[in-house]
């Protein structure tokens, strides 16, 4: 059902490039436990991330139930991973503001499994892997050996076809290691697991099969497969999240980072509040400036006549004087410094200019 054709992969940092995988070949049965050991930097976790979806090869093949991935799209790497593929890393990948029960259905997130059955599933399979009293403990609050079963039991969750496990019992000791490699060897009843161990008698005892690594090629297989060509008809249930789950989520999310909530918000009001001061500041201007403008203009309509007059200092001086008489009464009440007194030498400056305009277009005409 999984196969590896020529695998290879390298990874670029700056000038230097460090082949991780160098041409993997290898097919494994629907239901049986691998071991998987080499030295450390053999590129077994490179394997294991490719195998389940979460790293991609450069050149090769791997085919999924008959299907060849190399033109495969991320949302079927996401259907892939997300329904037919379990993980369980060494250091348990727990969410320490989740209880254990809700870290289990975080498992179920992206498979489209409805609020009551989600809870349901996760007590179940917690009480499987043995922690039935612990449901509603943070995982700070458990020991290594549990929190592990905590992350094979959302690994377990969406009952995955494939289970892979990097160094499940890296972080163990030895009656806990047995403990956890009894429970995983129970669940490869029913799935293939592959296991990357870094202890040999741990994967003597309890694998139907050791790989061998060693500077990213297979050096040795205990119990190689040699599949015929048959391919299987194979669907991809597409990933969904449901939107009260998505809703759970960004409310949790927003819960636990009380801080960054409120800076973000803090700062979006500033954002808004300042827009809103300078719209409210410019439309109160554009009005302002526009009364101004209407007032001043009804006073002084602009009169064209045919005759023309010389524009000299003289005449614009005689225009200047009676406006400013008339205006005498005025400056009495808005005489005196400041705001208003600029004002009023505004609207003088704009009438001498608005009568050097009118003197002007008499001239012209
Ligand atoms: P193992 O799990 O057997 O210890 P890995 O698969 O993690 O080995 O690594 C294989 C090789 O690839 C190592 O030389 C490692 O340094 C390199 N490698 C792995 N991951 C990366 C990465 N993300 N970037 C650069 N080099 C990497
Ligand atoms: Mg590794």
């Amino acid at each position: 059902m999984l196969a590896l054709k020529d695998i290879k992969k390298s990874y670029r940092i700056g000038d230097i490039v460090t082949v991780a995988l160098d041409g993997i070949s290898v097919a494994f049965r629907d239901k049986e436990f691998v071991a998987v050991l080499g030295k450390s930097g053999s590129g077994k976790t490179t394997a294991l991330n490719i195998i389940g979806g979460l790293d991609r090869y450069d050149s090769g093949d791997l085919i999924i139930k008959g299907k060849h991935t190399q033109h495969f799209k991320e949302r079927e790497w996401d259907a892939y991973r997300n329904n037919s593929v379990g993980f369980v890393f060494q250091n348990y990948n727990l969410i320490h503001h989740l209880s254990i029960v809700d870290n289990v259905e975080i498992g179920m997130t992206l498979s489209g499994v409805r609020g009551k059955e989600k809870r349901q599933r996760a007590i179940e399979v917690l009480e499987r892997v043995g922690l039935k009293d612990h449901l509603h403990k943070k995982p700070n609050q458990l020991s290594g050996g549990q929190q592990q079963r905590v992350a094979i039991a959302r690994a377990l969750v969406n009952d995955p076809e494939i289970l892979l496990c990097d160094e499940p019992t890296g972080a163990l000791d030895t009656t806990t290691s047995k403990q956890i490699m009894d429970l995983i060897r129970l669940e490869a009843k029913d799935r293939l697991v592959i296991m990357v161990t870094h202890n040999p008698e741990l994967a003597r005892e309890y694998a139907d099969r050791i790989i061998e690594f060693e500077d990213g090629k297979i050096v040795s297989d205990s119990n190689e497969y040699n599949p015929g060509a048959a391919a299987q008809d194979f669907k991809l249930t597409l990933t969904k999240m449901g939107f009260m789950t998505a809703l759970k989520l960004s409310f949790n999310n927003i819960r636990t980072k009380i801080g960054r909530t409120a800076l973000t918000s803090f700062a979006s009001s500033i954002g808004i509040i300042g827009i809103a001061v300078i719209l409210s500041l410019s439309t109160g201007f554009q009005k302002q400036i526009d009364q101004f403008q209407q007032n001043a203009l009804s006073e002084y309509p602009i009169i064209i006549s045919k005759s023309a007059v010389n524009l000299s200092e003289e005449s614009l001086q005689a225009q200047m004087n009676p406006q400013s008489e008339k205006l005498a009464p005025q400056t009495g009440t808005l005489s005196g410094d400041g705001f208003p007194h600029s004002l009023e030498r505004l609207a003088r400056w704009m009438d001498i200019l608005r009568d050097g305009v009118r003197e002007g277009l008499r001239v012209r005409l």
